[in-house]
């Protein structure tokens, strides 16, 4: 029997259409090769609705994705004035329960990366910290900013962070200010110190912060997982997209207990709109996620291996890789790749 998935498609802003339809594009193709069937169901949701919806995520748009199996988001624009409707990613993050963020990234042959040999997963909390995005203007030119740090949610995305460490290296290191964040971090660290206990096989140590974004540079290769707070570990993944070659490559799932929603790590970047130029592939990598998180693990791999093989014979390339070529030509390669592998 043919296994059926409905998947929310939210294209988003800026360049979020045109690399949303190339991942779709892709896992049409990969349906058509793996026997399985994906009934794609479009919403709308971004910074072009408010003006038709007054927000961002309007009523109907959460109704579909409580009708789908999982979602595939574009990247967003997101108004940054005091009171405007808060980020479409972190409503569903919340809305949905969707606690760890999970940034994979790696390196990929012949793509230009600070070492050949890094292959890391960043584990990011995905509902609380600065995330919270509750801010308060005490007296005029004072503002002050919730960091909420629970044990409940710091423990549930440790046991997330080493479960997937098991399944790798089985080394963990979990990321925090807590020299300067006592209680907050306090809180992070001894849910993560508590956690370690069920996983003596899991290798862990700890690092600020700081100390962190520094080593991701020097190097990169010596970390498998990172368990972090939300604000650092947004951070830390864009630092790491880039160490291996480029935000254009970077892919992320928003995981609970009872749904998944899957991007790029990138944004809009507004500036790209409509100019058939961007990199698809993180988008692309996206969906690969998303199938994988479906338990469809050879359609995944099948995206997987074409993106790599692309990556690997150098022969198409966009800009960011120091390519000329353009979003759908390297759309195309990979799906040309998928039909040949
Ligand atoms: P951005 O990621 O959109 O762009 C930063 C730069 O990265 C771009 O100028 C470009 O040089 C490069 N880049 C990004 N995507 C690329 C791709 N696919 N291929 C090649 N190069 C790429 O970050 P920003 O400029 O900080 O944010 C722009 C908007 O996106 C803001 O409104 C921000 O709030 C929003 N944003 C949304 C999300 C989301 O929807 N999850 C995430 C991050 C930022």
């Amino acid at each position: 029997m043919v296994k059926t998935y409905n998947i929310a498609v939210l294209k988003g802003d800026g360049i979020g259409p045109e690399v949303t339809e190339a991942a779709i594009n892709v896992l049409q193709t990969a349906q058509d090769v793996s026997g399985l069937k994906l009934n794609f169901l479009y919403g709308e949701a971004g910074y072009h609705c408010i003006a038709e919806y007054g927000t961002n995520l309007p009523t109907q748009t959460i109704t579909l994705l409580k009708q789908t199996h999982a979602c595939l988001k574009g990247p967003m624009t997101t108004p940054e004035e005091p009171g405007a409707p808060v980020s479409v990613a972190v409503q569903i993050r919340t809305m949905f329960n969707l606690y760890a963020n999970i940034r994979p990234c790696r390196s990929y042959p012949n793509v230009e990366a600070l070492k050949p040999n890094i292959d890391l997963i960043v584990v990011r909390e995905n509902t609380q910290g600065l995330y919270s995005g509750i801010e308060y203007e005490i007296a005029p030119g004072t503002g002050i900013a919730l960091r909420i740090i629970t044990k409940e949610a710091s423990t549930r995305v440790a046991e997330t962070a080493f479960k997937l460490a098991q399944k790798r290296r089985k080394h963990l290191t979990y990321v925090h200010k807590g020299n300067i964040l006592r209680i907050t971090d306090g809180i992070f660290k001894n849910a993560v110190k508590d956690t370690a206990a069920k996983y003596p096989d899991v290798t862990v140590d700890d690092m600020h912060i700081d100390a962190a974004t520094m080593h991701l540079i020097k190097k990169p290769e010596t970390y498998d997982v990172i368990v972090t707070t939300n604000l650092f570990g947004d951070i830390l993944s864009d630092e790491a997209a880039q160490v291996t070659g480029s935000l254009g490559l970077a892919a992320g799932a928003n995981i609970g207990d009872n749904y998944g929603m899957f991007e790029p790590v990138h944004g809009s970047a507004p500036k790209y709109t409509g100019m058939n130029r961007v990199n698809p592939t993180a988008t692309i990598n996206a969906a690969a996620m998303m199938l994988n998180y479906l338990g469809e693990t050879n359609a995944a791999a099948k995206i997987e291996n074409a993106v790599t093989a692309v990556l690997k014979e150098a022969k198409v390339r966009t800009a960011d890789l120091g390519g000329t070529a353009t979003t759908t030509e390297m759309t195309n390669a990979i799906i040309a790749k998928i039909k040949t592998l």
